[in-house]
Parts: C-alpha cells; sequence; structure tokens
C-alpha cells in the first residue's frame, strides 16, 4: 500500500503509542484526585501542556485540550460570538476555511450574526487588503487558517493578524494543517486563539488543543468540573493528551528535516506530473505551500473513479477533502479559486509524509498516466476535444 492521504490523518507513530499505553494500563488515576496514582496523571498532562505551549511560544495556562480540530474551532467562534456581541455581531472569515468553521458560521448566520466570507486569489491566497476594507465597526472576530487542507497555501497569517490587531479585532486561526509542519509563534504573528488536532501531526485522533491569548473573555465551552480552568469540564482524555504532547515533542524535533524530505519529493512528483500529463494542472500556491501537499486538475476526468482506480492499485489519495467526497458537490475551495465545476470534479489531492519514498513517487505517476488516459478514452468529451484540436491543425 501506497498512503498518500496525510491531510486527511496521519499514522500515529510508534513511540507517541509507546508514550500513551502505560496511561491506559498501571497509571488510571483520574488526574483531579489528590493520592499519587492521581497526581501522575496529572504531572503527564502539565507535561505534555508544557511542550505545546512551548511549540508555539504560549504560556502553559494558555493551552485547553480539546477532542480535536473541530472542537477547537467551534469553541473559537461561538464562544468568541457569545462574550463579544455586546460589540458588535460582524465576523470576517476566508471562502476557503475547513467546514468546522465554515458551518459554525453559518450557525451563527441563523442567530443574527453576519458573516463576511472574503474571496481568494487564483492560489488561494487572502489579500491583507481585501482583509481591511472588510473591517466595520462592529466586527468582533476574524478567522483565517494557517494553511488550507486541499491546496495547502499558507496564508499570510502574521500580516491578517496585524491588521485584526490594529483594529482591536481578535485574530483566531484554524492551523490544524500548519501546526507539526511549519514554525509557529502567536506573539510575533498576531494570533489570540489558535486550533490544532492531534491526528494530523503523527498523534492519536480525538484530542486537539484551543490557544487561548490571556485576556481574551471567551466562555466554556463544557459546563461541569473544574479541568482546564473552568473552561472545558470532563475528565481529561490522559492517554490522548500524553500522545499529542509526545507526537508535539516529535513533529517539533523533526520538522527540518522533514520539511526537507518532503518538499523534494513534492517538487519531484509536481514535476512529473505537469510534464508527462497533458492538461494537467497544479492547484493552490506553487511555494507558500505546505510541504507535504500536491495538489493537481486533470481536465475530462471523474476524480472519484481516478480514487477507485488508483484504490485498486493500492494507492490511497484523495479528491478535495475527505469530508466533501462521496457527495456530489465539488470542494468549495477548488470553486474558490476559480475552477469550473468539471475542473474541480478531476481533482486530486496527495499528501505526502516523511516515510514515503521517491520510488513511490514514480509508481504514483507511472499508474496515474495510464488511468487518466483509460478515463479520457471512455470521455465522449475528452473525444470532441481532441476532434476540435485536431481540426485547428
Ligand atoms: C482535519 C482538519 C480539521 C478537523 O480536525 P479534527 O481533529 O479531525 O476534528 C479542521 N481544520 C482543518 C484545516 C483540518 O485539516
Amino acid at each position: 500500500m501506497i498512503y498518500l492521504d496525510n491531510a486527511a490523518t496521519t499514522k500515529t507513530a510508534p513511540e507517541v503509542v509507546e508514550a500513551m499505553l502505560p496511561y491506559f494500563t498501571e497509571m488510571y488515576g483520574n488526574p483531579s484526585t489528590i493520592y499519587s496514582l492521581g497526581s501522575e496523571s496529572k504531572k503527564a498532562v502539565n507535561s505534555a501542556r508544557r511542550i505545546l505551549a512551548e511549540s508555539i511560544g504560549a504560556k502553559m495556562e494558555e493551552i485547553y485540550f480539546t477532542a480535536g480540530g473541530s472542537e477547537s474551532d467551534n469553541w473559537a467562534i461561538k464562544a468568541a460570538a457569545e462574550a463579544y456581541c455586546a460589540k458588535g455581531k460582524h465576523i470576517i472569515v476566508s471562502r476557503i476555511e475547513h467546514h468546522a468553521v465554515l458551518h459554525t458560521c453559518e450557525y451563527l448566520e441563523k442567530r443574527g450574526f453576519e458573516v463576511t466570507y472574503l474571496e481568494v486569489d487564483r492560489d488561494g491566497m487572502v489579500d491583507p487588503e481585501t482583509l481591511r476594507k472588510a473591517i466595520r465597526p462592529d466586527t468582533i472576530l476574524i478567522s483565517i487558517m494557517f494553511a488550507n487542507n486541499e491546496i495547502g497555501t499558507i496564508e499570510p497569517i502574521a500580516q491578517l493578524g496585524q491588521i485584526a490587531h490594529e483594529n482591536g479585532i481578535l485574530f483566531h486561526t484554524d492551523a490544524v494543517q500548519a501546526y507539526g509542519q511549519l514554525p509557529i509563534r502567536v506573539d510575533e504573528m498576531n494570533i489570540d486563539m489558535l486550533s490544532a488536532s492531534g491526528h494530523k501531526l503523527n498523534g492519536p485522533k480525538g484530542i486537539g488543543f484551543l490557544y487561548i491569548r490571556t485576556g481574551v473573555k471567551i466562555g466554556s465551552f463544557v459546563h461541569g468540573g473544574a479541568q482546564e480552568r473552568r473552561r472545558r469540564a470532563g475528565t481529561e482524555n490522559v492517554p490522548g493528551i500524553v500522545g499529542l504532547g509526545a507526537a508535539a515533542k516529535r513533529a517539533m524535533e523533526r520538522m527540518e528535516s522533514k520539511t526537507e524530505t518532503e518538499i523534494a519529493l513534492r517538487d519531484y512528483l509536481i514535476g512529473r506530473l505537469e510534464r508527462e500529463i497533458p492538461y494537467c494542472r497544479l492547484n493552490g500556491h506553487r511555494t507558500r505551500r505546505l510541504p507535504n501537499n500536491v495538489n493537481v486538475s486533470f481536465d475530462y476526468i471523474e476524480g472519484e473513479s481516478m480514487l477507485i482506480m488508483l484504490d485498486m492499485k493500492g494507492i490511497c489519495a484523495s479528491s478535495g477533502s475527505a469530508c466533501t467526497s462521496g457527495s456530489l458537490d465539488p470542494s468549495h475551495v477548488l470553486l474558490a479559486i476559480g475552477l469550473k465545476h468539471e475542473q474541480a470534479h478531476g481533482s486530486l489531492r496527495i499528501t505526502l509524509s516523511e516515510e514515503n519514498t521517491r520510488e513511490e513517487m514514480d509508481i504514483v505517476v507511472d499508474e496515474l498516466k495510464q488511468i487518466v488516459q483509460r478515463l479520457r478514452d471512455m470521455s465522449p468529451l475528452y473525444e470532441d476535444f481532441i476532434k476540435k484540436e485536431k481540426a485547428k491543425d
């Protein structure tokens, strides 16, 4: 099997699993208790909290454990809307946010909030000037993702955050794809809230965190006990938290070498696809791009058929995002960067890990060449297109 869907989820690293195991077996104490079995768990939770805080230049008490990226996004946006609604009811996000942000915004629109969805350019970049113009006196929150999960484009977060702060507006970023792949400093980048998720960086599923800057007055997401400074009640997911801490430590240590390996594979793959498959285009920014992301569209191809044929060869990839595949709606991200519906349907997302090899890239290109040719041979539209091209000559 060749796994090329690391934006959907990653393999839990063996050392992460190893770190978690004792917290299922001998060290099962509740961190809120006072006997030593419980305080061992509490120590483990705090040690993970310290790793996460240091990884983004935050303080320990600014890290709140959640059940993952979706919960962090929901919490940040809903709670900010509630806490700051006396000041105004206007929120700004981009058109290419993850559904955890977009659907939360739609929920708020039904409850009297107004949301501006910023357009992006053909590379998927948010223009800081467009953001500046969208700001109103009643804007209370700006939420722009750090890097896009479908096309890999990295947004100018520090600049966008600065514009938010010049206008006294809270700035949240969904950094689920960026965290562990790119260096992040919340102070230098003007970030007030940041969402991250364990399973996107070789950690376990169902655990993540929300960074909340000291002084941001958002309320609790889960009401109950005093855990997470009363802002997110419920007995801590100790094994998950330990796993997230171990995954973050591992990701920070190897970020540089991992990035180098992945960029080399990424650019090799993009180069071969562009050179060897006709009517293929790269989606997303060519350089301001996640090290592991390749997203291409093939004209006259139906993405789902391509995925099924790749799967028969043992290759796991994605068309659009995992959340949209299976539905017939084309990806909102690909439409936002100006693709036509049929181009969006013919897109393929390949997201690498440092374990992938050049030989695997070669296999993928060779398989794709055949698959694309076979699907085009079955397409009446492609046949018409070729006839017209020939007539031109
Ligand atoms: C995966 C992802 C999420 C959701 O994270 P979960 O932990 O799966 O809930 C949110 N935002 C982005 C950009 C993602 O890639």
